[in-house]
């Protein structure tokens, strides 16, 4: 019997901007901070060619990611109200992160997403560099660690599945055959939108998902180096699905966790555009574009105003999603941005993107 849950009262899309700090190469053209962020909510950015021109965006959360607050080891002026928030990996788990185990707990499903130009910092927040774990393996460590400590009329399963979307085509990263056209996407009346044939690999425990997602990982590079493409121009989507059996009560819950590294959202510049290339950014463009929509129509329903259509159908990454996003499911945005300058354009459009989430 599989539990009826009562629809939560539905939260808007909860955002946050991380910031991270500068490159090497921003440092070496000198480049200068444009954001900054004061309290744990206020972000502002400053148009480098207009310094009085200065606009304030209001986030659930605002991730500062620098040492000093006035100017860091090399000298470069950065600008942050002591108030603001250092980030690091595990403050970043800790707001966006425990929120989604708590959903998947109950049996809601979560939708993690993370936006922003390429380089911005998208893969550092979801799956980290070394030590620096993280949000998806946090996830799925501290989940095994919690079904450890439950008592022994409960039972879990695990299944983790990793795909890549590639000019709105499905590849499976945890198969090494790869189908011609990709995978196909189909509806079921009780499913909802399914990938035919993707591979669901039960997990009994993080070590196992460690090692799928390394594969997943090493195929994406592969076959993307193999296109001559970049896999920054490719949406991964990562989903776990939990399910809790309760032997005594003859109850399941069940819930699925997605977490997307979205592909890079800057515009394809169209002089010096390969004709392939070009295609490929607008179709990542407009998926992008079309996952807003989906967003924004779902955060305006939340506060209240009437929504007659939710373009879920609009592109294959939103029909995939369409079951954890919206309705009873938790669904939070990582909006991931440069502090330099010489991004200010692709910067201000991440923050505006982010905007319309709310
Ligand atoms: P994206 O996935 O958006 O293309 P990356 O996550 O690869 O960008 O980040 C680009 C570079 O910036 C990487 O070298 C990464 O280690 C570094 N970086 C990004 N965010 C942070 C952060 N919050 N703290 C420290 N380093 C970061």
């Amino acid at each position: 019997k599989l539990m009826k849950m009562p629809t939560p009262s539905m939260d808007s899309v909860k955002v946050a901007v991380r910031v991270r700090p500068f490159s090497q190469r921003e440092k070496n053209s000198g480049s200068k901070c444009v954001i900054s962020m004061h309290s744990r909510t206020t972000t502002t950015i400053q148009d480098p060619k207009n310094p009085e021109h200065v606009k304030t965006f209001t986030f659930d959360l605002a991730y500062w990611s620098h040492d000093g607050f006035q100017k860091d080891k090399d000298g470069v002026l950065i600008s942050a109200d002591p108030s603001s928030k250092f980030a690091g990996q595990r403050d970043v788990f800790h707001d966006l992160g425990r929120g989604i185990l708590d959903s998947a707990w109950q049996g809601y499903n979560a939708t993690l997403l993370a936006y922003g130009q390429t380089g911005s910092g998208k893969s550092y927040s979801m799956i980290g560099f070394g030590a620096n774990q993280g949000i998806i393996p946090t996830v799925c460590e501290e989940l095994f660690q919690a079904t450890e400590n439950q008592g022994r009329n409960q039972e879990h399963q695990v299944t983790f599945s990793m795909l890549e979307i590639y000019n709105e085509q499905i590849r499976d990263l945890l198969s090494r055959t790869k189908k011609p056209g990709g995978l196909r996407v189909r509806e079921d009346q009780q499913l909802g939108f399914y990938v035919e044939g993707l591979k669901l690999v039960p997990c009994q425990n993080y070590a196992q998902i460690e090692r799928l997602m390394e594969q997943g990982t090493k195929i994406r590079t592969t076959a993307s180096t193999n296109m001559n493409a970049s896999s920054s121009r490719s949406h991964l989507v990562i989903t776990i699905q939990f399910k809790q059996v309760f032997l005594e009560r003859d109850l399941t819950k069940q819930s699925s966790i997605n977490l997307v590294d979205l592909a890079g959202s800057e515009r394809q510049k169209s002089s010096g555009s390969e004709g392939d290339r070009l295609r490929e950014g607008s179709r990542v463009n407009l998926s992008l574009t079309n996952l807003g929509n989906v967003i924004s129509a779902l955060a305006d329903a939340a506060v209240g105003k009437k929504v007659l259509h939710v373009p879920y159908r609009d592109s294959l990454l939103t029909k995939l999603l369409q079951s954890a996003l919206g309705g009873n499911s938790r669904t939070a945005l990582i909006a991931a941005v440069s502090p330099a300058d010489i991004c200010y354009e692709e910067t201000l459009s991440t923050l505006r993107y982010a905007e319309r989430a709310k």
